[in-house]
C-alpha cells in the first residue's frame, strides 16, 4: 500500500440506486464524499466504455464468473472493467452489474413503489406514509412515467394486453412506471432532465438490458451522478474495496485500484456501503470474519436473503407474440394477489433484445414465437443465508424456502404459455441442474433493517449496530423481498438515510 491515506468526510461504496442517491445527497449537504467504484463509465460519449451488442460482444463485456459449487470454488475475472457478474451458487445464479451506475445501466427501468403494508416490516420507525415524500424525491429525478400514458403501445405490448384478456387476467393487467424518456419512437427527441443532463427518447430498439447507447434510459450516471460531481464528489473508477476498519476517529477504507495495479486506502468519518446486496455482505463478512476488523454485530448479517421470488421462463413457439425487441423491455405486468388483497406476484415479458444479440437472420427467424417470461413474487422472510465459507460468501438458498410462491408463480405461467399456444415452456431459467435452482436479477436482504441487533443489522436509519459511522444504502437493506423492482425502493430509502445522516 503506497501513498498518504486520502481523507473524506463520506466513502460511499457502490455507484448503483443506493450509492449514487447516497453520493448526491451528502455532497449537497456539504460533505466531502469519494465514491469507489470497481466499474467503468458506460455510454456512447467521448471516454466511455460502449455498452455490448453481439453475442459475443456480450460474451466480452463479462466481467467476472463467481462459481461455488460443491468442491468447485473460483472466480474468474476476465475484465475488471467489464458489464456482467455472474455468481453461481449451489441452487441459484445471481446477475449483476458493474459500473458507475451500477444496476441502472442494464435494467429494464421499472420504478415500482411498494403498497403501504410492506413497510409493516421495517423498524417502527419508518412508515409508508413518511416513506412517499422520499419516493417523490426519487421520481422528481428520474421522472419515471407508464408507456401507455407517453407513446402509443409498442405492438409486444398491444400482444401481452390480448394475451392477459385471452388468459382472464386482463383486469390484473398494469404498465409499471418505467424511467425512460418517451416519445414518438420514428421522430427522437432530446430532452434536458433533471439533473441538466441532455438525454434522447426511446427509439423502441430493445437492447435496455444491453445498456442503452441513445441515453433514453434515465440512468443513475445521469442523473444523481453527474449531480453528485457537481456538488463536489469524487468518483474513483476500478476501485475495489475489499475491507474496512473502524479507526480511532471514523474509518479506514481499503480497495484495489486495478487501474493502478495497486493497493490503496482512505479514511473517512463515515462510510456508506452500497455495493449492491453481494457486494456489501461480501465486505461486511470478509472484514468480520477473514480481516478480523469488524466485531459485535448483529448475528442476524447475512440472514433473511432472498432472490425477491424471481422466476424466468421461456415461451417456445407461441402465435400470440411478435418482436419481442420492440420498446422498452418490460413494461406490462399480471399481478396477482394474496386472499386478503396483498401484492403477491407480478408476471410479464422480458424483451429479448434479439437485434442487439446480432442473431444471424436466420436464426432470429426460427427465434419468432420464443419470448421470456419473467416473474417476481413475495418470497418468504427467511429463504436464505448469507456466510463465510473462508474465501467468499457461500449462499445457502434454494425454492422449496417458498414452495408455495414458486408453484403459483409455475402456474400462472402454465395459463399465459397454453393461452398463447405455446409449443413449450422451458421454466426454471438457471445453470443449476437441481430441480429446485433458480436464477434472480434481484439478490435482496442479508442486512436487514431491524428495531435492534437480534432482529436487524442496521437501524431505520441504514446504521449499522454496533459499528458507529457505518452505514448501509442498497438492496440488502430489506427485511424481506417485495416481490417488486426494488429500484425504487432502494433509491427511497437511501433518500432518507442521507437526510437523516445529514442531521444527526
Ligand atoms: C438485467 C436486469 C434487469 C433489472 N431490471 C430491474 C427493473 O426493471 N427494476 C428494478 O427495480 N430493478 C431491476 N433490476 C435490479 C436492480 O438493478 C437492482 O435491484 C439495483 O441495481 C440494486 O441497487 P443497489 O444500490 O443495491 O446495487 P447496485 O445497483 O447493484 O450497485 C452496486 C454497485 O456497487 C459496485 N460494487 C460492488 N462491489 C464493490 C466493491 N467491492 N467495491 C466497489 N464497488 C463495488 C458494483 O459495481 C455496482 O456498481 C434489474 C437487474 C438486472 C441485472
Amino acid at each position: 500500500m503506497r501513498g498518504p491515506p486520502l481523507q473524506y468526510d463520506a466513502i460511499v461504496v457502490g455507484s448503483g440506486f443506493g450509492g449514487a442517491v447516497s453520493a448526491c445527497r451528502l455532497a449537497e449537504g456539504g460533505m466531502r464524499v469519494l465514491v469507489l467504484e470497481r466499474g467503468t463509465w458506460w455510454g456512447a460519449e467521448p471516454g466511455r466504455r460502449s455498452f455490448p451488442r453481439g453475442l459475443l460482444g456480450v460474451a466480452r463485456s463479462v466481467r467476472n464468473i463467481r462459481f461455488r459449487r460443491g468442491i468447485v470454488h473460483r472466480n474468474l475475472v476476465r475484465d475488471p472493467a467489464g458489464l456482467y457478474e455472474l455468481s453461481l451458487y449451489e441452487h441459484l445464479d445471481v446477475v449483476t452489474a458493474s459500473g458507475v451506475g451500477g444496476g441502472s445501466l442494464v435494467y429494464t427501468n421499472v420504478m415500482e413503489e411498494p403498497e403501504d403494508e410492506f413497510f409493516d416490516c421495517f423498524p417502527q420507525e419508518m412508515r409508508a406514509g413518511e416513506m412517499r415524500r422520499y419516493f417523490d424525491r426519487v421520481r422528481s429525478m428520474l421522472r419515471p412515467a407508464p408507456i401507455d400514458k407517453a407513446t402509443a403501445l409498442p405492438p409486444k405490448n398491444e400482444a401481452y394486453v390480448r394475451l392477459a384478456r385471452a388468459a382472464g387476467r386482463e383486469d390484473n393487467h398494469e404498465h409499471p412506471d418505467i424511467a425512460v424518456v418517451l416519445g414518438d419512437p420514428d421522430e427522437p427527441r432530446t430532452v434536458v432532465n433533471a439533473a441538466g443532463e441532455v438525454q434522447s427518447s426511446c427509439n423502441f430498439c430493445g437492447n435496455c438490458v444491453l445498456g442503452c447507447m441513445e441515453g433514453a434510459k434515465t440512468t443513475l450516471d445521469r442523473t444523481y451522478l453527474p449531480a453528485a460531481m457537481r456538488a463536489g464528489a469524487e468518483i474513483a473508477t476500478l476501485t475495489e474495496v475489499e475491507g474496512i476498519s473502524p479507526t480511532n476517529t471514523g474509518w479506514q477504507v481499503r480497495w484495489f485500484d486495478h487501474a493502478a495495479g495497486r493497493r490503496r486506502a482512505g479514511l473517512a468519518d463515515r462510510v456508506v456501503l452500497a455495493a449492491g446486496t453481494l457486494g456489501t455482505l461480501r465486505i461486511l463478512l470478509r472484514s468480520r470474519d477473514r480481516y478480523r476488523t469488524l466485531r459485535g454485530l448483529s448475528p442476524r448479517l447475512g440472514a433473511g436473503f432472498s432472490g425477491n421470488g424471481d422466476q424466468g421462463a421461456l415461451m417456445l413457439g407461441s402465435s400470440l407474440f411478435f418482436a419481442g425487441e420492440q420498446g422498452p423491455s418490460f413494461n406490462a405486468f399480471i399481478r396477482t394477489r394474496t386472499s386478503d388483497g396483498r401484492h403477491r406476484l407480478l408476471l410479464g415479458e422480458a424483451g429479448i433484445p434479439w437485434t442487439g444479440l446480432g442473431l444471424p437472420v436466420h436464426v432470429a427467424r426460427r427465434l419468432v414465437g420464443t419470448h421470456m417470461l419473467l416473474c417476481m413474487g413475495r418470497e418468504e422472510p427467511d429463504s436464505g443465508t448469507v456466510t463465510w465459507d473462508g474465501n467468499d460468501l457461500s449462499v445457502d438458498w434454494d425454492s422449496l424456502g417458498d414452495s408455495d410462491l414458486f408453484e403459483e408463480i409455475e402456474h400462472e405461467m402454465d395459463i399465459l404459455a397454453t393461452t398463447a399456444g405455446a409449443s413449450r415452456l422451458v421454466s426454471r431459467l438457471a445453470t443449476s441442474p437441481h430441480p429446485l435452482g433458480n436464477a434472480t436479477v434481484h439478490p435482496l436482504g442479508g442486512c436487514g433493517m431491524g428495531d435492534s441487533p437480534d432482529t436487524g443489522v442496521t437501524d431505520h436509519r441504514g446504521r449499522v449496530f454496533g459499528a458507529d459511522g457505518l452505514h448501509v444504502a442498497d438492496g440488502s437493506l430489506y427485511p424481506r423481498a417485495s416481490g417488486l423492482p426494488p429500484s425504487m425502493t432502494i433509491a427511497a430509502l437511501a433518500e432518507r438515510i442521507a437526510e437523516l445522516a445529514l442531521h444527526s
